[in-house]
């Protein structure tokens, strides 16, 4: 008998067809209908959750008593409690690298947009302003040959730093938990610590999780450490920067704009201060969102879940530690890694 899963995404159609060859599975339009019964009675039963978006609690395990194994479709995994799948021995799988080019265009693309203030000069032309050529009321910054500093050079931070260095002639000035040896040889990227990269940087790109460290990581006294000609993109998760500081430190002038795909609260209430700023580029968390990308992170994740419940080491495992526990439990449980 095929294994029940729950899948809280719309997929798009070939996902969903690898899916049904593989599981028995029970389809909502994501979490909004968490607390509907039929919902309740297929994640009671389901072995498997496959989705996006959305807090996954202990509440919610707890209502989960068969699941052996979550695939989130996304490299992020902050809105999900993995002490509490940890503590019940349920495996955790993510898409990393497949997320991360676009993810770097995005970041790049707030980089570029709040420098030369396209959505602003853009919205400016729609409203019937262009009667004469721009002048310096217009007038953005240049972008290459400028510092850009990354908070989190992991792949993503990477990414970005060869777009910066390669692309654009960026000095590249970075900070993470340990250093990077290869991207300093590479693209000449110098390791700083935090404050110190605030204070050298036109641009500041944070690319670190969202963790119980990095939680407001960048906040008042971070922002004011930060040239006043200076713009912060966003591209990680919401709460890394704490935004009542960050409209306070825009509302003062203190930093120049920002460049945000990421919210501490999402969707951002329409009343937030930040949407009535001409100088914040403010996108609906897309980093990741093009086709061909969110193609390859449903796939990932639909087969990070086949492996799971198949009993093989899915290719991206969030707790590994949970599959080692379970086969000195139970020897007979493949740790073959996937062949993918
Ligand atoms: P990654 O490869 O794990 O990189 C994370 C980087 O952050 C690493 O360099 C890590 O340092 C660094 N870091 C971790 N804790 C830190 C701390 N306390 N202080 C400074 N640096 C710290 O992850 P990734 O694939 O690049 O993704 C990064 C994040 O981007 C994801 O976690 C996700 O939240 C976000 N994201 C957002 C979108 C979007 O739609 N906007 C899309 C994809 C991802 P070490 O290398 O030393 O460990």
């Amino acid at each position: 008998m095929k294994k029940l899963i729950l899948l809280y995404k719309v997929v798009q159609p070939d996902v969903l067809a690898l899916l049904k060859e593989h599981f028995e599975v029970a389809e909502f339009d994501g979490l909004a209908a968490a607390t509907r019964p039929d919902f309740l009675a297929a994640l009671a039963r389901a072995q498997g959750l496959i989705g996006m978006y959305g807090r996954i609690d202990a509440g919610f395990i707890a209502a989960a008593p068969r699941l052996q194994a979550v695939s989130t479709v996304s490299v992020g995994y902050d809105a999900i409690d993995l002490a509490a799948l940890n503590a019940r021995g349920i495996l955790l799988c993510n898409t990393p690298d497949v997320l991360t080019e676009t993810t770097a265009d995005t970041a790049f693309l707030l980089l570029l947009g709040v420098a030369r203030r396209v959505a602003e000069l853009a919205q400016w032309l729609k409203d019937g302003h262009w009667q004469r050529p721009v002048g310096a009321a217009q007038y953005g910054v240049d972008v290459h040959g400028k510092t850009l500093g990354i908070v989190g050079m992991g792949r993503i931070g990477g990414a970005v730093a060869r777009r910066a260095a390669l692309g654009f002639g960026m000095r590249v000035l970075y900070t993470a938990r340990s250093p990077k040896p290869q991207l300093e040889q590479e693209l000449g990227a110098q390791w700083r610590e935090l404050d110190a990269l605030l204070g050298e940087s036109d641009f500041v790109c944070v690319l670190a999780p969202l963790t119980a460290q990095t939680r407001h990581l960048i906040g008042a006294e971070q922002l004011a450490r930060m040239k006043p000609e200076a713009f912060l993109i966003n591209a990680a998760r919401g709460a890394v920067v704490d935004e009542r500081a960050l409209i306070d430190a825009l509302q003062r002038r203190r930093i120049a704009g920002a460049g945000l795909d990421v919210f501490e609260q999402e969707p951002l209430p329409p009343q937030s201060p930040l949407l009535a700023m001409p100088n914040v580029l403010a996108l609906p968390h897309v980093g990741s969102a093009t086709r061909e990308t969110r193609h390859a992170m449903e796939l990932c994740a639909a087969h990070n879940l086949i492996d799971a419940l198949a009993g093989r080491r899915p290719r991206y495992l969030v707790n590994p530690q949970v599959l080692e526990a379970a086969a000195t439990a139970s020897p007979t449980r493949s740790e073959t890694p996937s062949p993918r």
